[in-house]
């Protein structure tokens, strides 16, 4: 057994049991191999290690409330690193070995998986890497698929700690037309920069704009984005936005709750008519947000601030679905939707 501290795990490296992995050479993919060590030997040509030809997956297993395992919404991992895969024009796991794998890592590591109660969970990272080495630019014939996972923590006792944001005018994380869509590593690197700035300046998120007009919300950083007014949950529609698997289940939720699903053109000045914003993804399904500073650049002076809810606690209608998606995970709560997937 672990001696970790269930209570503090934050979101970082941990070094676990083991991780997986396969290899696609010669259109096929090898037998899963589990390594004890997780340093890997690789070409130091690699096109992944060049031109980010890599692409990478999220999603959680929970030690349920009857002690089963659950996984999140496996399948929607699956099609959504074929889809990045396709992009980048590299050749995927198909839906069963994604799901297979993300089986053995999280039963390879049950040790690492915290109880329940404890509203931690484990974090499972699918990665898929470039692993032929070249120097010229173009897809890798030869690919590396990595199951990783890693526990992590929750805000303590599920209370929702509310962060800041801020509109960087002068920077983007995607091109109009571009990659924003596909869950690639490149798309980090480019928000790298912003980020480091921001939270220099204190602000713990980004929010980035449409980049073709800069008039209308994208999403932050890591996370979509999405407002509540009266009965309504709003969430931007645009082609450079990562297509959440959170948020995806955050509509289908409250639709089911009897609120009103907007999914369209989220203009900045609206901000200003919503109640409850806040952050959405599998990290920590909501993150409610304080206030939002829309400034024409970082460095300047100049801002409009747009704040929500409280600067304390989370809004009544963000915890309502935070609580129904984290029941559904935690099994507290039935699952109507079958987004359950267990793990024997
Ligand atoms: C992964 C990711 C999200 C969240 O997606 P989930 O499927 O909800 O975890 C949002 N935005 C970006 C840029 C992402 O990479």
């Amino acid at each position: 057994m672990t001696n970790l501290n269930w209570n503090n795990l934050g979101f970082s490296y941990r070094k676990t049991n083991t991780i997986l992995c396969s290899w696609f050479k010669d259109g096929q993919w090898s037998p899963v191999e589990s390594r004890k060590d997780d340093n890997l030997t690789i070409n130091a040509f690699a096109g992944s290690l060049h031109y980010s030809v890599e692409c990478f997956e999220g999603l959680k297993a929970f030690r349920g409330k009857d002690g089963k395992i659950r996984l999140f919404r496996p399948e929607e991992n699956a099609l959504r690193i074929q889809r990045s895969a396709d992009f980048l024009g590299i050749p995927a796991p198909d839906t069963e070995l994604f799901i297979s794998m993300c089986k053995q890592i999280v039963r390879e590591n049950e040790d690492f998986l915290p109880p329940y109660g404890s509203h931690a969970s484990m974090y499972l990272r699918p990665t898929l890497i470039g692993f032929n080495p070249q120097l010229g630019v173009k897809s890798s014939t030869e690919c590396l698929f990595m199951m990783l996972c890693s526990p992590v923590g929750a805000y303590t006792g599920g209370a929702l700690e509310p962060c800041n944001a801020v509109i960087a005018r002068d920077y983007d994380r995607a091109a109009p037309f571009g990659s924003g869509s596909y869950k690639v590593g490149a798309n980090y690197a480019v928000s790298l920069y912003s980020y480091n700035k921001a939270h220099a300046l204190g602000y713990q998120a980004v929010l980035y704009l449409d980049p073709l007009t800069h008039t209308k919300i994208d999403e932050f950083g890591s996370s979509n984005f999405f407002g509540i007014k009266g009965n309504s949950y709003i969430t931007p529609k645009s082609d450079s936005i990562l297509p959440s698997i959170t948020n995806k289940s955050l509509i289908e939720v409250a639709k089911s709750i009897g609120m009103t699903v907007e999914r369209r053109d989220v203009e900045v000045s609206e901000l200003a008519t919503f109640e409850e914003v806040g952050e959405c993804g599998t990290a920590v399904v909501i993150t409610p947000v304080s206030f939002i500073d829309d400034k024409p650049s970082l460095e300047s002076d100049e801002k409009t601030r747009y704040t929500f809810y409280s600067d304390k606690e989370c809004g009544p209608k963000s915890l309502k679905l935070y609580n129904i998606i984290t029941g559904i995970q935690y099994g507290e709560i039935e699952d109507t939707f079958g987004w359950t997937e267990f793990v024997d």
